[in-house]
């Protein structure tokens, strides 16, 4: 197994077990991860082939691949989502492609099953170099370099030892790969304003950041790893979830749900 999955497994599994909050929704993206790790590695383990970019030509890899992580859904997921997913155990090969080709076209953070699937294909892409095509965009600086997808938290980290403040770093939605990105701007719509822009943090998450704008509403979490070495910003980012309930509750939107649905 990599050990990208790795880290994410490992960091569900601490926070689930010894952390006061959030416990059944890391309980269950712990298990979520495993499974993702196993599409992960059943196509990298896979003989002869590599990604072709086009989602068309790999669909019957990507969906054979599937099915575990629908059976974790079943077993360990929400009742709603648990029910989703037996109802597409039961479908036609065909309404799986279309939720498939669906988010591929134009992901949707409500679409959890396409979203859960094509996290491991779009990450296996993004190391082995291999261009996604196929998928309408917007691009641009607040979108990722490689897939195009929207940003799903955000992190400060020292890229040198010396620096006294991090830089900032956006994660994919999708590849879950990084992009460097300016500290002091909107991650949804480029407000570069100070004025505009508030921080907030609670004394439960000191190392964790609501970041909001008051130009088009939206936010995004921010993990400060310059203060919290060995957090794993993607699972940190659903720990502390009572913050996202805090942004609602003030009428921000989320520039991206992660994938329990927060
Ligand atoms: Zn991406
Ligand atoms: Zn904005």
């Amino acid at each position: 197994m990599s050990t990208f999955w790795d880290k994410q497994i490992d960091r569900a599994d601490y926070l689930a077990t010894n952390a006061s909050g959030a416990k059944e929704l890391l309980t269950f993206y712990a298990q979520l991860l495993r499974a993702q790790a196993e599409i992960y590695d059943s196509f990298r383990s896979r003989k002869d082939w590599l990604p072709s970019g086009d989602l068309e030509s790999d669909l019957a890899v990507v969906q054979s691949s599937m099915i575990g992580l629908l059976e974790c859904v079943v077993r360990h997921g929400p009742q709603s989502l648990a029910l989703e997913a037996q109802v597409l155990l039961a479908a036609e090969p065909g309404v799986v492609a279309q939720e498939l080709f669906d988010y591929w076209r134009n992901p949707t953070d409500t679409k959890f099953f396409a979203k859960s699937v094509l996290q491991p294909y779009l990450h296996w892409m993004a190391e082995t170099s291999t261009t996604p095509v196929g998928r309408e965009l917007a691009g641009g600086e607040r979108t990722c370099r490689f897939c195009g997808a929207k940003p799903q938290v955000s992190f400060l980290q020292s890229k040198e030892p010396s620096a006294e403040s991090g830089n900032r770093d956006l994660l994919c939605a999708n590849c879950l790969c990084s992009w460097e990105f300016r500290r002091v701007v909107c991650a949804n719509c480029g407000e570069e304003r100070p004025a505009k822009l508030g921080y907030f943090h609670s004394p439960e998450f000191d190392y964790v950041r609501i970041e909001a704008c008051d130009t088009c509403q939206h936010y995004i979490k921010g993990i400060d790893l310059t203060r919290l070495g060995h957090a794993v910003p993607l699972v940190d980012e659903i720990y502390a979830a009572p913050l996202d309930l805090w942004a609602r509750e003030h009428g921000y939107k989320k520039i991206e749900l992660n994938l329990v649905g927060v």
